[in-house]
């Protein structure tokens, strides 16, 4: 496990001054030439740049994968953990730290794979963070194994005849879930919609959850490709209370469907389009969903008295 620690201290800027985009940029990204995971770097860096977030306030959390390496290049606090353990991490710093800005950075492997179990209680517990799946529908790092995400038949060094299982739809899944209150997906190579959806992530009061299809061009050229290439393989979800585009940009979609984000029903219905195209847009949003950070801040409903007193307790029950 590898926390980084920028070199700054906590300190505000002086009256007048701005951060600016180098501000958050750390050390050139290693990916590979093509690959998606750079133009949401770019993306997550503009948004802090919009946010004016302090960098001493700000915490990118990963688990292992090519997307996790995400923190590295951060010129923020960063926790680049095990594999799978990005959501138990990153839930623990919010509990304790509620002033900070928390982001997941993790990758399809990563969450629904090994980190499963914590992808469903994080969004359960719904702390106010950005989670970020950068899906590339294959374990990139390990130089191609079938992971939960990839297509039926992919063929892989685990699956040298193609893959044997139903892929699981990270959406469809997260909104079967108790307590989800943001779901949105969008892709990479479409920046102003990844802009819009990372800022309506950040504004939500709870635990945004954004999948983000991802290019692999080292391994997954034909899975993504057909979509990048046909303008009829993505259908835009459109409404005033979802991912808000300015007339010029959504004009670049030929396919465009109302959908209201305040209705779970709908929303799940929209994740089967799947099937068809890729839809990307706000699929969900409840501001009202319970938030397990907001009653930790208050001493999980009790007083810090009673608290030490039941210790005190507990620890009378082995004194001699
Ligand atoms: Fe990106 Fe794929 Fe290269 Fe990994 S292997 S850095 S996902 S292009």
């Amino acid at each position: 496990m590898i926390a980084l620690q920028p070199d700054f201290c906590d300190i505000a800027l002086p009256e007048g001054e701005h951060y600016s985009i180098e501000d958050y940029a750390s050390s050139k990204a290693r990916w590979c030439s093509g690959c998606g995971a750079h133009t949401i770097l770019n993306s997550v860096q503009k948004l802090c740049n919009d946010k004016q977030l302090p960098p001493e306030k700000t915490v990118f959390v990963s688990g292992i994968g090519c997307s996790s390496r995400f923190p590295h290049y951060m010129k923020t606090y960063g926790f680049h953990g095990l594999h799978g353990r990005a959501f138990p991490v990153a839930c623990g710093v919010k509990f304790r730290r509620p002033d900070l800005n928390v982001f997941v950075i993790t990758g399809d492997g990563d969450c629904c794979s090994i980190g499963a179990g914590h992808w469903v209680h994080a969004i359960r517990y719904n702390m106010k963070m950005v989670v970020l799946l950068f899906d590339n529908a294959i374990y990139g790092l390990t130089k191609k194994q079938t992971s939960p995400t990839s297509p039926f038949g992919t063929v892989s060094n685990t699956h040298p005849a193609g893959s044997v299982l139903p892929p699981i739809n990270p959406i469809q899944a997260t909104l079967g879930l108790p307590n989800v209150s943001f779901v949105a997906q969008t892709v990479d190579w479409k920046p102003a919609h990844l802009n819009a959806t990372l800022k309506k992530a950040f504004d939500h009061p709870g635990l945004a959850f954004v999948r983000i299809v991802q290019r692999c061009p080292i391994w997954m050229r034909d899975s993504y490709e057909p979509t990048v290439k046909d303008p009829d393989a993505i259908t835009v979800l459109n409404h005033e209370n979802g991912i808000v585009l300015d007339e010029k940009a959504l004009k670049k979609f030929r396919h465009v469907n109302e959908h209201d984000p305040s209705d779970i029903l709908k929303a799940r219905e929209a994740a089967e389009m799947v099937k068809e195209t890729t839809p990307i847009g706000l699929f969900y949003q409840n501001k009202e969903a319970i938030r397990y950070d907001e009653y930790g801040a208050h001493n999980l409903g009790t007083a810090v008295e009673d608290r030490i007193g039941a210790i005190n307790s507990m620890m009378d029950r082995y004194a001699i």
